[in-house]
């Protein structure tokens, strides 16, 4: 059993009142917290004690491509030098990077990750349990054609990661799955946390509102025929998130073109759901310092999310579109950026908001019975000044 006590501690909800004594067991099970109390047999420290970090969105396997795609291309542009650069390296190069790239999210305290997977590059790493894992095995077929091929492949892969870890087979983004490919997504997810990139550039709204724009030219390449677009009438998620009804957790990423009228739809597409006895729950995850490298501008709605009392967790997104992979650096970007949220809430996205999004109940708060990673950085002192160059240790 140890005992150790700061003056500054964030439980994952809130900081408590003259910090606490946490009572916690040599397997990082938390016995107690002692809210305002300093035991005098406790290991006294400065600093903040915080639970683990959550990142509610990686691609881990895209770790090779760090320093490889030009920022604030757009998205259009970003994925097709994705597409044309993955080629290029081999698989000892890219396994290599996925190790390193695991290591640096364990050394800026994430305890769990909600990874996106295209290919089972990331199965010998996930196989270590050196973090914990949800795999979001990604599907994306924009003709209805070819929706049943793509998710039997999906199936075959996410049994692979479903022997290591809860994994679920996940949409791509509104764009890039056609209503077939969807359906099947929707029947076949009941329970578990899917995730979806949702209004990341200008280009999707244009497309699924009125049938044209950027997208119209990158979809006939990938498909190498005529794309014949529908004008919808409605925005990308009104558009979207109706057809996710099988009592699922949604995580929206990224949101960075999202408006406020799509908050208050999505809200009102929640609370209809659940009064007709469909669970659902809604999580907006945002990748602040990725949205500021592909599209050079931030998500507009963290104000009205905050009005709306929506629940906001965090992502890292990919070292593609990131220099690093720390769930501290978003919530610090985030505070440098915008006024809008409290250290207190972005430690709650960064922590308890991320394991209820990811599913994992043990994780993301310093309360008994608890089993979440105990952070302390050394140099945090004041609530409201987030340390520039955090040293994060590792309690347990
Ligand atoms: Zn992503």
């Amino acid at each position: 059993m140890h005992k150790i006590y700061s003056q500054l501690l964030h439980n994952g909800t809130r900081f408590l009142n003259n910090g606490g004594t946490i009572i916690y067991a040599n397997n990082g099970t938390i016995i107690d917290v002692l809210a305002g109390q300093q035991l005098a047999d406790a290991q006294i420290v400065d600093g903040l004690l915080c639970p683990g970090f959550i990142n509610a969105h990686c691609h881990l396997e895209l770790s090779y491509l760090q320093d490889v795609i030009p920022q604030k291309t757009g998205l259009v542009e970003f994925i097709n030098h994705i597409n044309t650069k993955r080629n290029l390296f081999t698989e000892e190069f890219i396994h290599e990077k996925i190790i390193t790239a695991e290591q640096q999210m364990i050394d800026n305290g994430i305890v769990a990750v909600g990874d996106i997977s295209n290919t089972n590059y990331t199965i010998a790493q996930k196989q270590k349990r050196n973090l914990q894992y949800h795999t979001f095995v990604e599907v994306a077929g924009v003709l209805d054609s070819i929706a049943a091929n793509r998710f039997a492949d999906a199936q075959q892969l996410l049994q692979q990661f479903a022997a290591l870890h809860n994994s679920s087979i996940v949409p791509h983004a509104p764009y890039s799955v056609s209503k077939q490919l969807m359906q099947h997504v929707n029947n076949t997810s009941t329970n578990f946390p899917i995730s979806m990139h949702n209004q990341e550039c200008q280009a999707e709204d244009d497309l699924i509102r009125n049938g044209v724009g950027e997208f119209i030219p990158f979809l006939e390449n990938i498909t190498k025929q005529q794309f014949k677009a529908i004008a919808h009438n409605k925005s990308s998620l009104d558009y979207t998130l109706p057809q996710l009804h099988n009592k699922q957790s949604v995580l929206l990423v990224h949101n960075t073109f999202t408006q406020k009228a799509d908050v208050i739809n999505a809200k009102k597409n929640i609370a209809f759901a659940i009064a007709n006895g469909n669970h659902q729950q809604l999580f907006w995850v945002t990748c602040p310092k990725a949205n500021l490298y592909i599209e050079g501008k931030l998500p507009e709605i963290y104000n009205c999310l905050a009005i709306e009392n929506q629940t906001i967790c965090i992502g890292t997104d990919s070292l593609a579109s990131n220099n690093c992979l720390s769930v501290y650096h978003e919530i610090l970007c985030m505070q440098q950026q915008y006024a809008v949220f409290s250290t207190e809430e972005l430690l709650q996205f960064a922590t308890s908001n991320g394991a209820a999004a990811l599913q994992m109940p043990h994780l993301g708060q310093i309360s008994k019975g608890f089993t979440p990673g105990i952070l302390h950085i050394c140099n945090w002192v004041l609530k409201e000044e987030m340390p520039i160059q955090p040293i994060i240790k590792r309690v347990i």
